[in-house]
């Protein structure tokens, strides 16, 4: 097969490969994306490949900038804040945000996944499905290809090849061959499965329809984001192992005995309870770091095939989506000078994509546990009152990774000191009332410089 010369080639046609094809192609660019599955609207997806996503600040400024956003308006859910559901059925709201314009959007990864490959080919984008990077030349920059309907393999010469193969990426597996390739892969103990409760009667959702719906239970959760069709979608989080973890959850009994324990409102909205849970994988989840990044200017990983980060802080699409429009970014200020372009990506890029891979795994514990917890609560109504009175110095860290498109190193940082802050505010309080903004005033002003908040 023939190509234009100066092409670049794309692995894989998931989330990042065709958003970044369309800013390149955009830019004049000729891009050919080779993606080992079937063409996702033409086969039914395999179960367990639906998982909704929450959209933020920083993937929908990417959407923008590829002149898509308006267009999947019609295919988000905003969502205003956390509904906690306790095991007695109560239910909490927190709001995410400081008003009703700081919000996070569900969309269904298939509908996200079809639009931007329907998009990419109206770019003049040619996607090869059924294709499968098998190899990647580190000398020569050739990538080998294997057509998974024949198992014909052929080579192909390529000058820039980006590899947006997710986690489990075959352009990085080659580059674990370069001398001094640092790697590293930290699975949690803890597995997913998708499940779904049902729309109701007129196709009406059953539960709020604006939040984000959390059962936390200490050492397992189930978090549900809805849908456009009324249905939600469910991810249980639990440990592999253990009494409560799914290598002991393995007849359909014991499932449904556990959710009528954990998850009694849950359960009666889900009568597909077993099929889905015996029906769907358990999914792993994991964090990679590695470096370098790059392959002098002719080849780059890129999103989650360069930093896979836990679900925790939903922020893999948006932080993989912010690498694209960052990366072309710096396409147009330097022009195609690959080397430089790749090793300013990976410079700057990098010690945000640490931070938001550190942030995620935190929040694991704040979803899982402390979104229940009185004083977490209470902390959360005193952050939004200092946001109210300080809005260029005191932003929660929650706020500055969705809401705005701080780095995430200076939200990782400026957390941490706001976090002690807090602790200190709020040591011998119960109503925000009480709070001593004489003591808040001097600590913000003391350890907070003014932030410049990007939309
Ligand atoms: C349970 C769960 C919940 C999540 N929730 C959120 C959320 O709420 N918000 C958020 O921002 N992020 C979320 N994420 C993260 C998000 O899904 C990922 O960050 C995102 O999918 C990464 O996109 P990608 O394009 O880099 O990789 P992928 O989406 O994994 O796409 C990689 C593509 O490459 C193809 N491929 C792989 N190997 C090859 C090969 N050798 N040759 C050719 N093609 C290949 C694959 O088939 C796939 O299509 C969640 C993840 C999980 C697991």
């Amino acid at each position: 097969m023939k190509s234009a010369p100066g092409t670049i080639r794309l692995i894989g046609a998931g989330l990042n490969g065709p958003l970044l094809a369309i800013l390149l192609a955009r830019r004049g660019f000729a891009v050919e994306i080779y993606e080992r599955r079937p063409d996702m609207r033409r086969v039914r997806m395999s179960a367990g490949r639906s998982i909704n996503l929450a959209l933020s600040t920083r993937g929908i400024h990417a959407l923008q900038q590829a002149g898509l956003w308006e267009g999947m308006r019609s295919i988000i859910i905003p969502m205003k804040g956390r509904m906690m559901h306790s095991i007695a059925e109560e239910l909490t709201f927190q709001p995410y945000g400081k008003n009703e314009a700081e919000v996070i959007n569900s969309i269904s990864r298939a509908e996200l996944n079809v639009a931007l490959i329907n998009a990419a080919e109206e770019h003049g984008v040619t996607i090869h499905f059924n294709r499968r990077c098998t190899g990647y030349d580190l000398k020569t920059g050739a990538i080998r290809v294997r057509d998974e309907e024949t198992g014909e393999e052929t080579t192909r010469e390529a000058a820039v090849v980006v590899g947006c193969d997710g986690s489990a990426s075959a352009i990085r597996a080659e580059m674990l061959k370069l001398s001094r390739f640092n790697f590293s892969q930290q699975y949690l103990d803890y597995g997913y499965k998708e499940l779904t409760i049902a729309a109701g009667p007129k196709g009406e959702h059953l539960l709020e329809t604006h939040a984000l719906h959390i059962w936390p239970r200490g050492n397992h959760m189930l978090i549900a984001l809805p849908n456009i069709d009324g249905t939600f979608a469910c991810i249980l989080f639990l440990p592999f192992e253990g009494a409560d973890g799914f290598a002991s959850l393995t007849a359909q009994a014991q499932v449904i005995q556990f959710f009528e324990s954990r998850f009694p409102d849950a359960v009666r909205l889900m009568p597909q309870l077993a099929d889905n849970y015996f029906g769907n994988p358990t999914g792993a989840m994991v964090t990679i770091k590695c470096s370098p990044w790059h392959v002098e200017g002719r080849a780059l990983l890129l999103g989650d095939a360069v930093h896979a980060i836990v679900p925790f802080f939903g922020q893999g699409i948006n932080c993989g989506f912010e690498d694209c429009t960052r990366l072309v970014e710096l396409l147009e200020r330097d022009g195609a000078e690959w080397p430089r372009v790749f090793a300013e990506f990976e410079k700057e890029r990098k010690v945000n994509t640490d931070a938001i891979a550190d942030m995620a795994i935190e929040n694991f514990t704040e979803m899982r546990d402390r979104v229940a917890d009185s004083r977490f609560l209470f902390r959360k109504k005193v952050e939004l009152a200092l946001e109210a009175k300080y809005p260029q110095l005191f932003v929660p860290k929650y706020a500055m990774v969705t809401f705005h498109r701080i780095p995430y190193s200076v939200a990782l940082a400026r957390g941490a000191v706001q976090d002690r802050m807090l602790a200190e505010l709020c040591e011998s309080i119960d109503r925000v009332e009480d709070l001593d903004w004489d003591k808040a005033d001097r600590l913000i002003r003391h350890d907070l410089t003014p932030l410049e908040l990007r939309q």
